[in-house]
Formats: structure tokens, C-alpha cells, sequence
């Protein structure tokens, strides 16, 4: 397939694990910020094919694995009204909050649709406009400017009956707050390239100088992570801390405007609580004023209510790289897929999902038999 088999190559794939391996002299910690690296890393086995003194931490970048307890409960109670109908991403369906997830509120009789875009959401608001239609809208600067560019045409339509129930959290904010927790061990980050195709490089100049960190913004094919690890241990070898750009096919300094343009019209910066990680200040997005009568959070007043994880989901430690998946002593024991306690398990790009379908236990030593 051309444009992706490319970044398969086994050849050069060879090529570049051998340039890390001539590369390292002392072991380093690399995190890959982003939950789809961390699949491409263990589907593709990268993580086994490095130096034993490279050690990969899986980073936060899960926005489902992110989205909070108390989100996903608020979430629950709106799509259970007679009124709603709840619009969603299907990967939100089996998110565990408190009670149940959003397939226990379907099978409960709530309207709960699965969408493939916000704009679908909008069009069901236009279709039904007896039904007040809610978009969940999760995830990170990538999915953003969609969520905004539907709450605009909804605006502009006169969508009375259309709001989005926003949980957006941005990743510079997430870099510093592990930078700064005083645990972190990363010794350079490879930053998630599809969140810098909308907002560019800029932002992570200050975080590389501040924190003395090398800043590889990276891709998600394979050839794409072995280069952004490469290019992670040259840096750290000669001791250089710099933002570097390894997705330049997608990637410019700027990003896009017109994506950063809408998502300012509609979203300010809020502090957003993160799941097992906790209160990140200026970490996320709410609509603005301006938008309130689109906001669900404002049009359905659920209450306040006090959340708790299960005590034996570890999955803020997973998030931080603090411990990996397979160190969670419930790990495929009672938490599997089927059976997931933490959203960690239940997202296509969260670490313990990843481990699980991998079936990874152990030290990348270890399954090298070192
Ligand atoms: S394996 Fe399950 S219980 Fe353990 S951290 Fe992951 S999601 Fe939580």
C-alpha cells in the first residue's frame, strides 16, 4: 500500500535499530506520549528489538483512559434522560464509571447511538428535533476541532436542541505536570505527532529548556518510532535537550491555523481533572460563554456527586509510567477486557488493553531471554 508499507520496511527497519543500538551507552527512559505508539510498539515488538538500556514508559496519551470518573458518571446520567439522545464514539460504550458504562444505560432503554463524527450528532439534531441530541466530546487536540467545528454549525443552524458534553485535555500541560510531580524518570518524551499536526511544535520549546529534555514529535508507523527513538538517544547521548521534528509529512512548526482558529473561538482553557492522575491546572477545554446554550454540562444539571475508583485499578500509576501494565497485580487476573475495572484495559490505545492483547508479561529482558 503506498504511503504505508513504506513505513514497514524491514530493511530499513533493521537499519535504524542498529543506529540505536551504536548509539546508546548508557540506559535512558524514553516515554511515548501517545496511546497508539504505545500499540504500534508492542504489536510490532519495537520495545524488544532495543538495547537492553533503552527502556520505553507508556505516557497518558489515552484520552479515553483519561476522560474523568465523575465525567463518565455525568455522562451516564444525561444519557439515561427520557429527553436525550446520547451521541458517542464507540470506544466511550464500555468505560466503566461508578455503576455500569454507557451499553448498561442502552440496555437500560436510554438512547445511546454510536457516531463516527460530531457532525453526525448535528445531523440527528436537525433530523429529530423533538430529542435533545449530546455529543461526548473526548479526547485531545486532535479530535478538537471537530467537536468545535460541530458546536459552530449547530450554533449556526439554530440547533437549539444540539450540546456536547466536552472533556478535552491538552498534552504540553500533561508533559509538565510529570516533568514537575519530583517522581518522573523520563529522560526524554516522544510526543504524540497527530496532536502537533493540529497545534505544531511551538509549544514545546519552553518544556525541552525548562526540564532539559529532548522532544521528538513522532509518528506511529514503525519506521516513524524507531526513527523518533533514534533521534530521542542521539540527543540524550550528546546531551542536547531540543524539540525535534521526526513526522515532518505531517507536522510544521505552526500546525494548523485554521483548526487553532476555531477551536479559540469556542474553547477556553479550564484545570481538568485527569483519571488516576488527578487535577492538572490548564490542562483541558470548556466552551465558552459565548457557546453555553451547546454546553451539556451547563444544560443538564446532574448535581454534584462523589466518585471512587476501584482500590484495585492502578491505572494512574500506568497513565504517569510509573509502573507497566503487567505490574497491576489484577492485571488479566480480575481485569481483562471483558472484565476491565480501568478504562486503561476497555480503550483501543490503553497500555493495559495493549499488554493484554499482546500478551506482554515481563521485562523486555526478560522476553529476550536476558
Ligand atoms: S490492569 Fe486493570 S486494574 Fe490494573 S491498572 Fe490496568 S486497568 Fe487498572
Amino acid at each position: 500500500m503506498k504511503y504505508l508499507d513504506e513505513f514497514g520496511d524491514p530493511d530499513r527497519a533493521r537499519r535504524l535499530v542498529a543506529e540505536i543500538h551504536a548509539a546508546t551507552t548508557r540506559p535512558w527512559s524514553v516515554m511515548e506520549v501517545c496511546g497508539g505508539q504505545t500499540h504500534a510498539i508492542l504489536r510490532h515488538g519495537i520495545d524488544q528489538l532495543l538495547p537492553a538500556e533503552i527502556e520505553l514508559v507508556h505516557g497518558p496519551g489515552c484520552p479515553v483512559c483519561v476522560t474523568p470518573l465523575e465525567m463518565i458518571d455525568r455522562a451516564l446520567l444525561i444519557a439515561a434522560r427520557p429527553e436525550v439522545t446520547f451521541c458517542s464514539f464507540g470506544d466511550m460504550l464500555r468505560v466503566p464509571g461508578s455503576a455500569g458504562d454507557l451499553f448498561t444505560v442502552k440496555a437500560a432503554g436510554g438512547d445511546v447511538r454510536v457516531v463516527y463524527s460530531p457532525l453526525d450528532a448535528v445531523a440527528i439534531a436537525e433530523a429529530e428535533p423533538d430529542r435533545e441530541v449530546v455529543f461526548f466530546g473526548v479526547g485531545f487536540e486532535t479530535t478538537a476541532p471537530a467537536n468545535a467545528m460541530a458546536v459552530v454549525q449547530a450554533h449556526d443552524r439554530g440547533l437549539a436542541n444540539f450540546s456536547v458534553l466536552a472533556s478535552h485535555v491538552l498534552v504540553p500541560p500533561a508533559i509538565e505536570a510529570l516533568m514537575a510531580s519530583g517522581t518522573s524518570r523520563v529522560d526524554g518524551f516522544l510526543a504524540a505527532g497527530h496532536v502537533c499536526t493540529v497545534m505544531g511544535t511551538h509549544q514545546y520549546a519552553p518544556l525541552a529548556a525548562r526540564y532539559r529534555v529532548p522532544i521528538v514529535v513522532t509518528g506511529f508507523e514503525p519506521l516513524d518510532v524507531l526513527d523518533g527513538i533514534r533521534r530521542c538517544v542521539v540527543q540524550l547521548e550528546a546531551g542536547r535537550a531540543e524539540v525535534e521534528n521526526a513526522y515532518p509529512r505531517a507536522v510544521t512548526a505552526e500546525g494548523n491555523q485554521p483548526a487553532q482558529e476555531v477551536l479559540a473561538s469556542v474553547f477556553e482553557v479550564c484545570d481538568r481533572p485527569w483519571r488516576g492522575i488527578g487535577t492538572i491546572p490548564a490542562s483541558g477545554w470548556r466552551l465558552r460563554a459565548e457557546y453555553a446554550d451547546h454546553d451539556a454540562e451547563r444544560r443538564f444539571d446532574v448535581g454534584a456527586f462523589v466518585v471512587e475508583e476501584p482500590a484495585a485499578c492502578r491505572a494512574g500509576e500506568v497513565l504517569q509510567g510509573l509502573i507497566k501494565p503487567d505490574e497491576c497485580e489484577a492485571f488479566g487476573a480480575t481485569c481483562t477486557p471483558r472484565t476491565p475495572l480501568g478504562a486503561t484495559m476497555v480503550s483501543s490505545e490503553g497500555a493495559c488493553a495493549a499488554y493484554f492483547r499482546y500478551r506482554r508479561s515481563g521485562s523486555p529482558a526478560a522476553l529476550r531471554g536476558g
